[in-house]
């Protein structure tokens, strides 16, 4: 009777675990985005000198009209559980659906922020279909050779070297990832950055190295912009790099320290003047590719011990400085940047 009355309990447990790990997986902490920050505005009958469509994580498609190119180009969202204990690869169904939901079949360069799976998986299956140059540092370049794509389609960036894309002068800078605080995780997803031969997918989520870690300086007649893909920073590698406009990575912010919050916000925000900024990489990364931004899964959220604090973090900035303002960027729809 006792054992009996034993295993029905253990089977409750079992079932009420399993449940809260299925619910866990599949449900998605709010977005550190407050709704009273306004949408950049949608193109229309306006000319717009330079639009911008944001697909979610840092993936962004810039344009002038006469020059379109791509940050990251990542389309592919693998669940938590491949990412955690399968391998990963391209996705050519949804980097279908993403090209077409940005409206684009001709880019003259996708360039990934680093190399990690989430903004360099796809690059080289976008280059190969827009006809775009992959840019990046040695471990994309490889990313991009293990996907068979030419050289003439690769190239390496050098540290604060400008690369010209039309009336685009981008400048790459060398800075440092989001430091996740547990050192277990940091070591994994940061250590031995490099990825020294072709990598040929599928392969593990973590085989995607960092590269390195850079933030764009992009200068334009119609004005200059900054964009940080990863939260994080070097001390002083943005002085000299003024804009008027921060594309803010904010993905694991919540679980830092408020003086690493404090460090990264004077290493970019202050750092570069801009007064416009908009929030990326604050989306699930598991979440649909379709559909509103989620906020990153429960178990992920629970995973990094973030706290929540990146919102507040933000509103408290915004109330120490009324010349800031926070613009977001809709799903896919084309929007002004500049007027
Ligand atoms: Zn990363």
């Amino acid at each position: 009777m006792l054992i009996k009355w034993m295993a029905g309990a253990l089977c409750a447990v079992l079932v009420a675990f399993l449940l809260l790990l299925a619910w866990s997986l599949n449900s998605y902490a709010p977005l550190p985005v407050d709704p009273a920050w306004r949408p950049l505005p949608a193109t229309g009958a306006a000319e717009a000198e330079v639009t911008v469509r944001f697909t979610g994580t840092t993936t962004l498609l810039i344009s002038d009209g006469e020059t379109a190119w791509m940050i990251d180009g990542w389309f592919s969202r693998p669940g938590p559980l491949q990412l955690a204990l399968g391998k990963i690869a391209p996705d050519m169904d949804a980097i279908t659906f993403g090209l077409a939901a940005n409206e684009v079949d001709a880019l003259a360069a996708v360039i990934p922020m680093h190399s990690h799976f989430d903004h360099a998986m796809d690059a080289p299956e976008v280059a190969r279909r827009t006809g775009a140059v992959l840019m990046g540092s040695p471990a994309t370049a490889n990313i991009g050779r293990g996907w068979g794509l030419p050289e003439d389609q690769i190239r390496v960036l050098q540290n604060r070297e400008p690369v010209k894309l039309g009336s685009f002068r981008i400048t790459p800078v060398e800075s440092r990832h989001f430091q996740f605080p547990d050192p277990a995780i940091r070591e994994r997803a940061l250590g031995e950055p490099e990825i020294s031969e072709p990598l040929v997918p599928p392969v593990a989520a973590f085989d995607y190295r960092l590269g390195k870690a850079y933030v764009l300086h992009v200068a334009h007649p119609a004005g200059n912009f900054v964009v940080v893909g990863s939260a994080g920073f070097l001390k002083d590698a943005l002085l000299g790099f003024p804009a008027d406009t921060i594309f803010l990575g904010l993905g694991g912010l919540g679980s830092q320290t408020g003086q690493y919050r404090h460090d990264y916000w004077q290493e970019t925000v202050v750092a570069t003047g801009a007064q416009r900024i908009i929030p990326v990489h604050m989306d699930s990364l598991t979440g649909p590719i379709e559909g509103p931004f989620l906020g990153p899964a429960r178990m992920m959220a629970f995973m990094a011990k973030d706290a929540g604090l990146t919102l507040p973090f933000l509103s408290s900035k915004l109330e120490q400085d009324p010349a800031l303002r926070i613009r977001t960027l809709p799903r896919y729809r084309e929007v002004i940047l500049y007027p």
